[in-house]
């Protein structure tokens, strides 16, 4: 168990969800002196959404999903066979009413609202994750953790002015960050030298960006956190007692009373909340991504690459490559579709030639909890004693450290790092 402060006084907290944002709130309660208990499905924690991620902690580069620009591009994404994004439109009055909210955000004033909550929370983050890693014995150790940079691509040069103004509003809210030309791109990764990496109009350099393998960090931050696991065993429902939520009872038919309660199950918030009454809009976005073995180093790249014109990401993590992408809205069907998974083979082997095995590129499909805005939902829920933690959409890795850490000030009554509004759930 990890030295504690007295915030939550040895009070009782069960957290449903062991992924990256359940195990991250378990570190940040145990360190504010909860007992914690974290329950999941899975018989090991990171993996569900978390499991094999796209591995960037993106911490300055947070620009929401919804924007003018992807409100533009949606037609052509949408008519496009080999588009990164696909929308199955579904009979589901949810799902309209979240694309119908997620246009609405789709207008400058929303993006930049929703980029200055993200960036504070990210830096939030970036501190928290860092303090732990400095901190806890043994946390960092086999997580893979590293601070590469990042190197994002642009294939439009049309595209330049919004980043322009999107890194103009970044650099506000401290972000180092610069818009660097196609050589400088091919000289910062060496590895895009080879092919020279197709048409790259200028990309985006940021020094600072890390990346870590999710699964594994989950696992040392439920370790480290000293949490009781109650793994392989299901939320049920949440039991109201005197107008307050006090206990969960599991698949198993075991009951945990507890004094309080954090919903941490990703996509799987939204139907649990729904059990009691009412639900936050949350959809998931579904992606994939294939880990590949790296046979020759110096054709992998080393630095953390976005390819912002085919929608892919690149991660290195030690021996290996992680490649992740696309966005399918089509609710919770989790098939894996092989051209999925053929087109990021095909683009690694067109980027980065001779860099990577293919036997087994142990392909994997992930639903992101996307809310319409792209802000996740932190805070107190309508039930007294019940609290969520979801929403994180593409960025729950990124911001896991401070989603906890902004929770656990909250739920121990303490004044918070950072404006804890931005995340409020709706009334
Ligand atoms: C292809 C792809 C690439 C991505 N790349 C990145 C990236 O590079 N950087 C980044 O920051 N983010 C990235 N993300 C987003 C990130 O992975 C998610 O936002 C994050 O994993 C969500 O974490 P979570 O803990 O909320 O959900 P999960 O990891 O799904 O954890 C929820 C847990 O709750 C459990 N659970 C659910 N219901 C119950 C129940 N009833 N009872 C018990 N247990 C239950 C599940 O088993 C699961 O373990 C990516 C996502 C995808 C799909």
């Amino acid at each position: 168990m990890i030295a504690n402060t007295s915030r939550g006084a040895g009070r009782h907290v069960c957290i449903v969800g062991a992924g990256i944002i359940g195990c991250a709130t378990a570190m940040a309660l145990s360190r504010d002196g909860w007992r914690v208990t974290l329950v999941d499905a899975q018989a090991t924690p990171g993996q569900g959404e978390t499991r094999a991620n796209g591995a960037q902690l993106s911490y300055s580069y947070v620009e929401p999903l919804a924007t003018p620009a992807a409100l533009r591009a949606l037609p052509g994404w949408l008519l496009s066979a080999d588009s990164p994004l696909r929308w199955r439109p579904r009979n589901d009055w949810a799902h309209w009413r979240w694309l119908a909210a997620f246009v609405a955000s789709c207008r400058w004033p929303q993006v930049r609202r929703t980029t200055d909550a993200l960036l504070s929370l990210s830096a939030l983050s970036r501190d928290t994750l860092q303090s732990w890693l400095d901190t806890v014995p043994g946390l960092a150790a086999g997580t893979l953790h590293a601070r590469p940079g990042k190197l994002v691509l642009y294939r439009d040069a049309a595209a330049r002015p919004s980043v322009q103004r999107q890194l103009g509003w970044q650099r506000e809210m401290g972000c180092v960050q610069r818009v660097v030309e196609a050589d400088e791109c091919r000289a910062l990764e060496p590895a895009l030298a080879v092919t020279g990496g197709g048409d790259i109009a200028f990309g985006v350099w940021t020094d600072s960006e890390a990346v870590v393998d999710a699964a594994l960090l989950a696992q040392a931050l439920a370790r480290a956190s000293g949490a009781m696991m109650r793994l392989g065993d299901t939320a049920l429902r949440f039991e109201q007692r005197d107008g307050r939520v006090h206990a969960l009872q599991l698949s198993s038919t075991q009951r945990i009373d507890a004094d309080a309660f954090v919903l941490a199950a990703g996509p799987a918030a939204r139907a649990l909340l729904q059990a009691l009454g009412w639900a936050p809009l949350v959809e998931p976005i579904k992606g994939y991504s294939i880990t590949l073995p790296v046979l020759e180093p110096n054709a992998a790249p080393r630095v953390s690459v976005t390819d912002q014109g085919r929608k892919l990401v690149y991660a290195r993590l030690g021996e290996q490559l992680r490649v992740a992408g696309f966005a399918e809205l089509c609710g919770t069907d989790r098939s894996l579709d092989p051209r999925r998974i053929d087109a990021l083979c095909k683009a690694v082997r067109e980027t980065f030639p001779g860099a990577c095995g293919f036997d087994d590129p142990k392909p994997w499909v992930g639903l992101r909890p996307a809310t319409p805005g792209g802000r996740p939902l932190i805070g107190a829920t309508r039930w007294p004693g019940l609290w969520l933690n979801a929403g994180h959409g593409a960025l729950g890795l990124t911001l896991a450290g401070g989603s906890a850490a902004l929770l656990s000030s909250l739920m121990g009554g303490q004044a918070p790092a950072i404006d804890p509004l931005p995340y409020r759930l709706p009334a």
